[in-house]
């Protein structure tokens, strides 16, 4: 059986698909067969993303989302159902950055990182789940966390407190949702080098950070393939409510 590239017949939804992990993981999953969805904000990004992934002979197009508006997620999901007839994959991967010392933060700071990535990722969730519930047709939802969900440091409350929250929300899903053949997992990444972190992971505190990663090198996006791959096709069909870390031994050391 070739399980990793066994997505031929599958479509993919990526939200936060116009830059970093989400714009590489709509490559790997249309290099792996899928049709992929790129969906998030900035359009102009996820047009040419999409021309690309066709030129290279894959199968792509785009929806604009903003994941804390439920009525903007619901219509993306009604658009990739209409074009490409159901959702398999959902890649639940849209989130921003934000934090700062705990106590200064205002309502403001809490909720523009809240708001994205744990409602947002919540609104995008469910809905996937309504329409993969459909005549039970199933589908796999992958959550991207963070190992700040699992482990603490400084001046990221809002959005570590996502994070963790996000990872339980994968175990609640899937708990619920088996009976309708809806697979519910996470990745915890580590450092992965984007724009969410270019500028602190340059920084001396990111050299520093480094030294505290078993492997010594912060992680590129292709280090999530093999995960999301594996979340993403059959060869996980007995695996729900799991959180893959992926953090080249970080999770092993004091942060
Ligand atoms: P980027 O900043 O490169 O990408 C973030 C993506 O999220 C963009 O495509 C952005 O698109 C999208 N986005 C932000 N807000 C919204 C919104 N309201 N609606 C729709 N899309 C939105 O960062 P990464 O690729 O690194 O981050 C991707 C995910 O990985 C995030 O959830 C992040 O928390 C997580 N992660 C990243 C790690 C890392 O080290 N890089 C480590 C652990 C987790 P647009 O602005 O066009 O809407």
């Amino acid at each position: 059986m070739q399980y990793f590239t066994d997505l031929v017949d599958k479509t993919a939804l990526i939200t936060g698909a116009s830059s970093g992990i989400g714009l590489h993981f709509a490559d790997t999953l249309a290099k792996a067969g899928a049709k992929v969805v790129l969906a998030a904000r900035r359009v102009e990004r996820l047009k040419d993303a999409a021309s690309q992934i066709n030129a290279k002979g894959g199968t792509g197009s785009w929806v604009q989302m903003d994941v804390t508006d439920r009525e903007s997620v619901r219509q993306a999901f009604t658009q990739a159902e209409r074009d490409w007839g159901s959702v398999d994959i959902v890649i639940n991967n849209a989130g921003v950055a934000g934090g700062g010392r705990a106590l200064d933060l205002s309502q403001r700071d809490w909720h523009a990182v809240v708001e994205t990535n744990l409602t947002g990722a919540w609104y995008v969730a469910q809905q996937a789940g309504r329409e993969m519930a459909k005549g039970n047709r199933g589908g796999s939802i992958i959550n991207i966390a963070s190992i700040l969900g699992k482990r603490v440091m400084g001046n990221v409350a809002p959005y570590a407190a996502a994070k963790a929250a996000l990872e339980h929300l994968t175990r609640v899903l899937a708990f619920e949702w088996a009976r309708h053949n809806i697979r519910v997992n996470a990745i915890a990444p580590g450092y992965i080098v984007t724009d969410i972190n270019r500028d602190y992971l340059d920084s001396p505190a990111g050299e520093k950070a480094m030294q505290k990663i078993p492997q010594r090198r912060f992680g590129s996006v292709e280090d999530l393939d093999g995960a999301m791959l594996l979340l993403a096709s059959d060869a996980s069909a007995y695996m729900t409510g799991t959180t893959i870390v992926v953090d080249g031994g970080h999770l092993q050391s004091s942060m």
